[in-house]
Protein backbone atom coordinates (compact mmCIF):
# COMPACT_ATOMS: atom_id res chain seq x y z
CA UNK A 1 0.00 0.00 0.00
CA UNK A 2 1.47 3.50 -1.03
CA UNK A 3 1.65 5.84 1.64
CA UNK A 4 -0.56 7.97 0.51
CA UNK A 5 -3.00 5.17 0.71
CA UNK A 6 -2.17 3.96 3.88
CA UNK A 7 -3.03 8.10 5.14
CA UNK A 8 -5.88 8.17 3.17
CA UNK A 9 -7.37 4.72 4.99
CA UNK A 10 -6.03 5.94 8.42
CA UNK A 11 -8.21 8.83 7.95
CA UNK A 12 -11.00 6.75 6.96
CA UNK A 13 -10.85 5.03 10.17
CA UNK A 14 -10.18 7.34 11.98
CA UNK A 15 -13.27 9.37 10.96
CA UNK A 16 -15.48 6.09 11.30
CA UNK A 17 -14.19 5.63 14.99
CA UNK A 18 -15.62 9.41 15.39
CA UNK A 19 -18.59 8.60 13.93
CA UNK A 20 -19.11 5.53 14.99
CA UNK A 21 -20.27 4.01 12.12
CA UNK A 22 -18.69 2.88 8.67
CA UNK A 23 -18.35 5.39 5.91
CA UNK A 24 -18.80 5.06 2.44
CA UNK A 25 -15.74 5.77 0.08
CA UNK A 26 -17.84 8.93 -1.04
CA UNK A 27 -18.79 10.05 2.23
CA UNK A 28 -15.06 9.44 3.74
CA UNK A 29 -14.06 11.88 0.82
CA UNK A 30 -16.78 14.43 1.38
CA UNK A 31 -15.42 14.38 5.26
CA UNK A 32 -12.07 14.61 4.27
CA UNK A 33 -12.58 17.89 2.13
CA UNK A 34 -14.32 19.52 5.07
CA UNK A 35 -11.38 18.62 7.52
CA UNK A 36 -8.71 19.85 4.67
CA UNK A 37 -10.85 23.29 4.62
CA UNK A 38 -11.32 23.47 8.74
CA UNK A 39 -7.47 22.92 8.67
CA UNK A 40 -6.63 25.46 6.14
CA UNK A 41 -8.67 28.21 7.91
CA UNK A 42 -7.31 27.86 10.72
CA UNK A 43 -3.67 28.08 9.28
CA UNK A 44 -5.22 31.37 7.47
CA UNK A 45 -6.35 32.53 10.90
CA UNK A 46 -3.43 31.85 13.05
CA UNK A 47 -1.56 33.45 10.34
CA UNK A 48 -3.32 36.74 10.31
CA UNK A 49 -3.49 36.57 14.54
CA UNK A 50 0.61 36.53 14.38
CA UNK A 51 0.76 39.01 11.72
CA UNK A 52 -1.68 41.58 13.65
CA UNK A 53 0.53 41.10 16.92
CA UNK A 54 3.98 41.74 15.11
CA UNK A 55 2.30 44.94 13.72
CA UNK A 56 0.92 45.91 17.05
CA UNK A 57 4.84 45.70 18.58
CA UNK A 58 5.69 48.53 16.18
CA UNK A 59 2.84 50.54 16.68
CA UNK A 60 1.36 49.60 20.59
CA UNK A 61 -1.07 52.31 20.23
CA UNK A 62 -3.12 50.04 18.20
CA UNK A 63 -3.75 50.96 13.82
CA UNK A 64 -6.48 50.59 11.21
CA UNK A 65 -6.52 47.52 9.82
CA UNK A 66 -7.45 47.19 5.45
CA UNK A 67 -10.69 45.92 4.56
CA UNK A 68 -14.14 45.27 5.96
CA UNK A 69 -14.26 43.85 9.73
CA UNK A 70 -17.02 43.93 12.35
CA UNK A 71 -16.77 46.07 15.64
CA UNK A 72 -16.60 43.48 18.63
CA UNK A 73 -18.66 46.35 20.46
CA UNK A 74 -21.03 47.87 18.45
CA UNK A 75 -21.33 45.00 15.69
CA UNK A 76 -21.08 47.30 12.65
CA UNK A 77 -18.99 46.75 9.97
CA UNK A 78 -16.23 49.39 9.53
CA UNK A 79 -13.55 49.73 6.84
CA UNK A 80 -10.00 50.55 6.35
CA UNK A 81 -9.40 53.96 8.19
CA UNK A 82 -13.01 53.47 9.97
CA UNK A 83 -11.31 50.59 11.81
CA UNK A 84 -8.93 50.33 14.99
CA UNK A 85 -7.16 47.37 15.87
CA UNK A 86 -5.20 47.07 19.19
CA UNK A 87 -4.50 44.55 22.02
CA UNK A 88 -8.25 44.60 22.79
CA UNK A 89 -9.54 43.77 19.64
CA UNK A 90 -11.35 45.25 16.59
CA UNK A 91 -13.19 48.51 16.71
CA UNK A 92 -15.00 50.87 14.89
CA UNK A 93 -13.09 54.37 15.23
CA UNK A 94 -16.70 55.90 16.57
CA UNK A 95 -16.74 53.10 19.52
CA UNK A 96 -13.09 53.63 19.44
CA UNK A 97 -13.39 57.22 20.37
CA UNK A 98 -15.93 56.66 23.20
CA UNK A 99 -13.51 54.14 25.03
CA UNK A 100 -10.95 57.47 24.64
CA UNK A 101 -13.07 59.29 25.92
CA UNK A 102 -13.93 56.72 28.69
CA UNK A 103 -17.77 56.65 28.06
CA UNK A 104 -17.12 53.18 28.28
CA UNK A 105 -13.98 50.84 29.34
CA UNK A 106 -12.01 49.35 27.13
CA UNK A 107 -12.77 45.79 28.02
CA UNK A 108 -16.87 45.55 28.95
CA UNK A 109 -17.60 43.81 25.77
CA UNK A 110 -15.67 40.89 26.54
CA UNK A 111 -17.99 40.02 28.93
CA UNK A 112 -21.02 39.76 27.23
CA UNK A 113 -23.09 38.63 30.14
CA UNK A 114 -21.84 42.24 32.10
CA UNK A 115 -24.22 44.67 29.82
CA UNK A 116 -27.32 44.70 27.99
CA UNK A 117 -28.04 46.13 24.75
CA UNK A 118 -31.07 48.27 23.38
CA UNK A 119 -32.38 44.71 21.54
CA UNK A 120 -31.39 43.06 24.43
CA UNK A 121 -34.07 44.79 26.53
CA UNK A 122 -36.28 44.88 23.63
CA UNK A 123 -36.55 41.17 23.47
CA UNK A 124 -35.57 40.08 26.71
CA UNK A 125 -38.11 41.99 28.57
CA UNK A 126 -40.74 42.43 25.44
CA UNK A 127 -39.93 46.41 25.16
CA UNK A 128 -40.43 49.04 22.81
CA UNK A 129 -37.50 51.47 22.32
CA UNK A 130 -40.23 54.07 23.07
CA UNK A 131 -40.28 52.81 26.72
CA UNK A 132 -36.70 52.40 27.11
CA UNK A 133 -36.01 56.11 26.31
CA UNK A 134 -38.14 57.38 28.66
CA UNK A 135 -37.15 54.89 31.30
CA UNK A 136 -33.52 56.89 30.49
CA UNK A 137 -34.85 60.55 30.23
CA UNK A 138 -36.24 59.78 33.50
CA UNK A 139 -32.76 58.44 35.02
CA UNK A 140 -34.56 55.04 36.15
CA UNK A 141 -31.89 53.63 33.39
CA UNK A 142 -28.63 54.77 33.18
CA UNK A 143 -27.06 54.33 29.78
CA UNK A 144 -23.83 54.44 28.09
CA UNK A 145 -24.42 56.38 24.85
CA UNK A 146 -21.94 56.21 22.57
CA UNK A 147 -22.01 59.55 20.35
CA UNK A 148 -22.19 59.18 16.39
CA UNK A 149 -19.45 61.00 14.28
CA UNK A 150 -22.61 63.21 12.85
CA UNK A 151 -24.66 63.80 16.09
CA UNK A 152 -26.57 61.51 17.74
CA UNK A 153 -26.77 58.04 19.21
CA UNK A 154 -24.46 55.68 17.27
CA UNK A 155 -24.88 52.80 20.31
CA UNK A 156 -26.24 52.44 23.54
CA UNK A 157 -25.00 49.84 26.30
CA UNK A 158 -27.02 49.51 29.94
CA UNK A 159 -24.12 47.93 32.11
CA UNK A 160 -25.51 46.01 35.01
CA UNK A 161 -23.38 47.40 37.47
CA UNK A 162 -24.38 50.69 36.40
CA UNK A 163 -28.05 49.57 37.01
CA UNK A 164 -27.89 47.04 40.03
CA UNK A 165 -31.12 47.23 41.62
CA UNK A 166 -32.99 48.10 37.99
CA UNK A 167 -31.46 44.83 35.86
CA UNK A 168 -31.20 41.42 36.66
CA UNK A 169 -28.44 39.55 36.41
CA UNK A 170 -28.70 37.87 32.49
CA UNK A 171 -28.81 34.01 33.81
CA UNK A 172 -32.10 34.74 35.27
CA UNK A 173 -33.42 35.66 31.79
CA UNK A 174 -31.45 33.07 29.45
CA UNK A 175 -33.75 32.42 26.32
CA UNK A 176 -34.81 28.93 26.07
CA UNK A 177 -34.42 26.44 23.12
CA UNK A 178 -37.93 25.21 21.07
CA UNK A 179 -37.45 22.23 20.00
CA UNK A 180 -39.85 20.59 17.12
CA UNK A 181 -40.58 16.49 16.50
CA UNK A 182 -40.28 15.95 13.06
CA UNK A 183 -40.51 12.21 11.47
CA UNK A 184 -39.72 11.32 15.01
CA UNK A 185 -36.51 13.34 15.15
CA UNK A 186 -35.99 15.84 17.56
CA UNK A 187 -35.28 19.19 15.79
CA UNK A 188 -33.50 22.36 17.16
CA UNK A 189 -35.90 25.26 15.50
CA UNK A 190 -35.05 29.26 17.63
CA UNK A 191 -34.82 31.03 20.96
CA UNK A 192 -38.36 31.27 23.02
CA UNK A 193 -37.35 34.22 25.53
CA UNK A 194 -37.82 33.35 29.08
CA UNK A 195 -40.73 34.97 30.04
CA UNK A 196 -42.26 32.53 27.97
CA UNK A 197 -40.67 29.48 29.85
CA UNK A 198 -41.66 29.94 32.92
CA UNK A 199 -45.13 29.97 34.97
CA UNK A 200 -44.61 33.39 37.31
CA UNK A 201 -41.68 34.55 35.40
CA UNK A 202 -41.64 37.80 37.27
CA UNK A 203 -41.18 36.13 40.29
CA UNK A 204 -37.75 35.12 39.32
CA UNK A 205 -36.74 39.20 38.87
CA UNK A 206 -38.88 40.53 41.54
CA UNK A 207 -36.06 42.06 43.47
CA UNK A 208 -35.46 44.12 40.58
CA UNK A 209 -36.53 47.52 39.75
CA UNK A 210 -37.68 46.38 36.24
CA UNK A 211 -39.89 43.85 37.40
CA UNK A 212 -42.03 46.28 39.00
CA UNK A 213 -42.50 48.92 35.50
CA UNK A 214 -42.78 45.65 33.48
CA UNK A 215 -46.64 45.15 34.82
CA UNK A 216 -47.24 48.64 34.17
CA UNK A 217 -45.37 49.31 30.81
CA UNK A 218 -47.42 50.83 28.41
CA UNK A 219 -45.94 52.14 24.72
ZN1 LIG B 1 -18.31 50.09 16.88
Amino acid sequence: MSKNKLGSAMSKQAMEEACDRALSNHEAQKEKELIDLIAHMVVDVTFMELTREKKLLEHPKGYHLDGSHSCEICGCICKDESTWYDRYGVKCITCQAAVDKKIISKTFFKKRDSYYTMFDLEYCFNLNAKIIRRWIKLGILKAREIPAQGGGTHATFFLIKDNKTFLPPKHLIKSAIAKEIKDGKEEYVFPVPWYQVFDQPLDRIKRYGIAQLLVTAQP
